[in-house]
């Protein structure tokens, strides 16, 4: 069967929609997507400046060059990337390197952070000093901590991450099977602006995880291909095995779960409404308590590491 929209071969079967698409064709729904719901999120005013979290992997490198792409129309608007290095030595250097010259390549300002200086401690030797965690515990908070202070330290306006759809209905499903409700109130994209929190764009949040791999494939887009070697003690591996288990017996069932939480989310907002966040007594970073939830970490650390 061809392309839907030509005689061309088809790259993909898109499920959810029963289309067949050729690779030009594959190519332009993804980036009309992502055009659609960049502009959904924000009205880029002029002297916008973007920071995009870049690890290296495909996700964060497609949403790199597809906003470079999208920026370059504009020159009022600036693009430049941040990398966080955790601290895991079989993994993060190759992500460095690619990050690294992808920015050069596209001629972007390339910013690189690490536990090391944010934290004090870098994930290898947080996984050696409390080995029964759940190592994404720490590095979570961590990385929107890092990500956070640097993107204010470059003086971006908005953090743009490549989360794609598969990551954000896990997200919203993890916290519906928690009962977090607060947090999940606070999912991104954000809207407002809170004192010292950067505002988060997520341009790839409605293209499934598959499609973010071939596109990057498809555009030889350089990416680190690799996984975290503490990614299999991660709980979101469980609830992507469950929504890929829905998935498959009902297509659609990703943009089913994120469509309704986009309906729900501005009475969630209403009713779980943030205050102002304090400023955490020991890093001065914005916090909900005294101590900001990344330094309630590197404190315990600490102890840890003395005992
Ligand atoms: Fe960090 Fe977990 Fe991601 Fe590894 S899988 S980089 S430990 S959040």
């Amino acid at each position: 069967m061809p392309c839907d929209k030509c005689a061309e071969p088809p790259v993909l079967w898109v499920r959810y929609s029963g289309a067949h698409l050729c690779r030009d064709h594959f190519l332009a729904f993804v980036e009309k997507r992502v055009r659609e719901e960049l502009r959904r999120e924000v009205d880029l005013k002029p002297g916008t400046r973007i920071a995009v979290g870049l690890s290296g992997g495909k996700d964060s490198s497609s949403a790199t060059v597809l906003l470079h792409e999208i920026v370059s129309a504009r020159r009022d608007v600036e693009l430049l990337a941040i990398t966080v290095d955790e601290g895991i030595a079989s993994y993060r250097p190759k992500g460095v390197e690619v990050a690294r010259a992808l920015c050069a390549k596209l001629g972007i300002e390339h910013r690189l952070i690490s536990y090391r200086e944010t934290v004090g401690f870098e994930m290898d030797a947080v996984v050696a000093l409390d080995a029964d965690a759940i190592p994404c515990g720490y590095c979570g908070v961590f990385r929107r901590q890092a990500l956070n202070r640097a993107a204010r330290e470059v003086g971006a306006d908005f953090v743009a991450t490549g989360l794609n759809l598969d990551d954000t209905a896990q997200s919203i499903l993890m916290n519906v099977a928690r009962g977090d409700v607060d947090r999940l109130a606070r999912l991104g994209p954000h809207e407002t602006v809170q004192p010292g929190l950067v505002p988060r764009l997520q341009p790839l949040r409605m293209i499934p995880e598959k499609e973010v791999y071939l596109y990057a494939m498809l555009r030889g887009l350089p990416f680190h291909d690799a996984t975290c070697p503490y990614a299999e003690r991660a709980q979101r591996g469980r609830f992507s095995a469950i929504l890929a288990q829905l998935e498959e017996v009902s297509p659609g069932t990703r943009h089913a779960i994120v469509s309704t939480y986009d309906q729900l989310r501005p009475m969630l907002q209403e009713k779980f409404a943030v205050g102002a966040p304090r400023t955490c007594s020991r890093c001065g970073e914005p916090a909900s308590d005294d101590l900001c939830k990344a330094c309630e970490l590197s404190v315990r650390l600490a102890k840890l590491a003395t005992a």
